[in-house]
């Protein structure tokens, strides 16, 4: 077979060679060490936590070493893209200030290595596919879908494997006069790469995560560029992380299935390996069985979630770090207040099975990390969410942002910050009773211990005995004196001894107080909540709450 005729006959209209198309790509000159990496989402409109995960160890790799960190469009497949989606994968990367040197801009494209959209390297990729049919390794195939369908029947009767290889390869040694024949005809052809692969033998191979694998070698002719021209994600992937000059190649590890094809065409194109780092999937318990997250089952899976939930964006990031670096928390435990940038990411910390997403642990982290925020920062953080997610909250809010910034200061700095707050949605609920608004009067709580008529004792004593004036120690004070001329116990180690003697203590006496003025047991310094609300609102919470009893 005449090769270079058939590769003519296919490709006319390409006419530059492999070696002209590499040498507008050169070798980035980069320091060394640098890592190369890249984001490469398609355009479906969903954007997910796995991609989040993956984009940051692909940012942090790059930034980390002084390399670059690019954002390449996956396109390739037509049928799953979705408009606008382009716009969405950029709003990720803003929300989540990751910044990438190179790729899709909402300004075009930056960077000398592009385009970065795939199906506007067509002419690329068919460029090296005619260099790989002039090689005789490539070949094209006019099989209708009827004629694959057909032929996996029989391969099902024969319980042979599926799929195009061996004898069922059946376009692969056809004489030029029949391809000539087809694609005068008119019709679609696909092109395929000639496998040598055989599975009897094994591919040896080492990820980054993973370690050293083993596979059986691919016999399969897969399809390298589909009818219309455009590749398939194992071709295009290959020619652009050569182009590109990627170092490190971040995905899934749903892709290690197809990795002896990949490794294949590497060596076929006669290229160098990059580096691979198979990310875990991302799982959850779910009654006692860890299973994918699923879009379909777990809102939390798609990154509009956090969104609308309002989780801060150092809170995500956080947490996604702790699930990539097994060594993150015992850093973060030691460097409470360093940027996430000082990190020191690591592929050799990444776990290699199905990293475990909970939404309580990242609940927690999250409090965590608002724990640490000013005021003002919570602020304009709770604000901006509010303005967008929840305009009535956002109203109140921002009715008296002094008022707000009082609201948000309770229990903030020193050592033992508050913990109360995991996401601005969740914040509505814990700063409800500040608002006459939101507040609802709490309930009877049937676990109460003290009876209506000692409760009622209690609101009614305390009323006048409050003072806006006093501080907090004067509070206390009298909070406590109003408990011993009720016979509450008020050294409570004496009470801790013997419960039974003494209705209740001081703390029961202030949680009636608490309850009457928030509607719940635990709060922020009642103390400073009354002055807050001021003595007006608070006297008349405590009357209404005597009212009711
Ligand atoms: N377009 C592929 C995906 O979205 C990218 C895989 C890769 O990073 O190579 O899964």
């Amino acid at each position: 077979m005449d090769y270079s005729a058939l590769a003519e006959l296919l490709y006319p209209e390409i006419t530059e060679t492999r070696e002209q198309m590499e040498a507008k790509f050169p070798p980035r000159q980069l320091p060394e060490g640098a890592k190369v990496t890249r984001m490469a989402p398609s355009p479906t409109g969903f954007m997910h936590l796995g991609n989040l995960y993956g984009a940051i160890a692909d940012e942090r790799l790059a930034h980390q070493s002084g390399g670059v960190f690019m954002l390449r469009i996956e396109d390739t497949d037509q049928k799953r893209e979705v408009p606008g989606a382009v716009g969405i994968i950029l709003d990720v990367f803003d929300h989540y200030q990751l910044r990438f040197d190179e790729g899709v801009t909402r300004q075009g494209e930056q960077g000398a290595y592009g385009p970065y959209r795939q199906r506007q390297r067509a002419r690329i990729y068919q460029t090296f596919a005619k260099w790989l049919v002039q090689q005789g390794k490539a070949y094209p195939c006019f099989c209708t879908e009827e004629e694959l369908a057909a032929m996996r029947e029989r391969q099902a009767a024969e319980k042979a494997n599926f799929g195009y290889y061996g004898k069922w390869a059946v376009w692969r040694d056809r004489p030029l006069e029949e391809v000539k024949a087809r694609l005068d005809a008119g019709e679609a052809f696909v092109l395929r790469f000639r496998s040598t692969g055989d599975p009897e033998k094994r591919v040896k191979f080492t990820d980054l995560v993973k370690g050293a694998m083993e596979f059986p070698e691919n016999d399969q002719d897969v399809v390298l560029l589909k009818s219309d021209g455009i590749p398939t994600y194992h071709f295009a992937h290959v020619i652009d992380d050569h182009l590109m000059g990627t170092t490190h190649v971040v995905r899934g590890e749903e892709w290690l299935a197809t990795l002896p094809v990949h490794v294949q065409l590497f060596q076929a194109m006669g290229w160098k390996l990059p580096k691979f780092v198979h990310t875990a999937q991302l799982m959850k318990m779910d009654g006692g069985h860890k299973r994918k997250l699923s879009k379909r089952k777990d809102p939390e899976l798609g990154l509009e979630f956090y969104q609308r939930q309002g989780y801060c964006v150092a809170a995500v990031k956080e947490y996604l770090l702790t699930l990539l670096n097994s060594n993150f928390e015992d850093w973060r435990l030691q460097n409470p207040d360093a940027p996430l940038e000082e990190f020191p990411f690591t592929t050799k910390k990444m776990g290699n099975s199905g990293a475990l997403f909970d939404l309580e642990k990242f609940n927690d982290v999250s409090k965590n990390v608002i724990s640490r925020m000013d005021a003002q920062q919570v602020y304009g953080l709770l604000t901006a969410w509010a303005k967008e997610f929840d305009p009535d909250f956002y109203a109140l809010l921002t009715r008296s942002p002094e008022y707000t910034m009082g609201i948000l200061s309770l229990g903030r700095g020193g050592k033992k910050p508050r913990k109360d707050i995991a996401s601005w949605s969740g914040a509505k609920e814990y700063m409800a009773f500040f608002f006459d608004e939101l507040f609802t009067p709490a309930a009877p709580d049937p676990e109460e211990r003290l009876t209506p008529a000692q409760q009622k004792a209690i609101l009614e004593g305390y009323l006048p005995l409050y003072d806006p004036a006093d501080d907090n120690g004067q509070w206390f004070e009298k909070v406590k004196a109003l408990a011993a001329q009720l016979g509450y116990a008020t050294d409570m180690r004496a009470y801790k001894k013997d419960p039974a003697a003494w209705p209740g203590s001081v703390a029961e006496v202030s949680g009636v107080l608490r309850m009457a003025i928030t509607g719940r047991k635990n709060s922020p310094d009642l103390c400073d909540i009354m002055k807050l609300l001021g003595p007006g609102r608070s006297l008349e919470r405590l009357r209404r709450a005597a009212e009711n009893l």
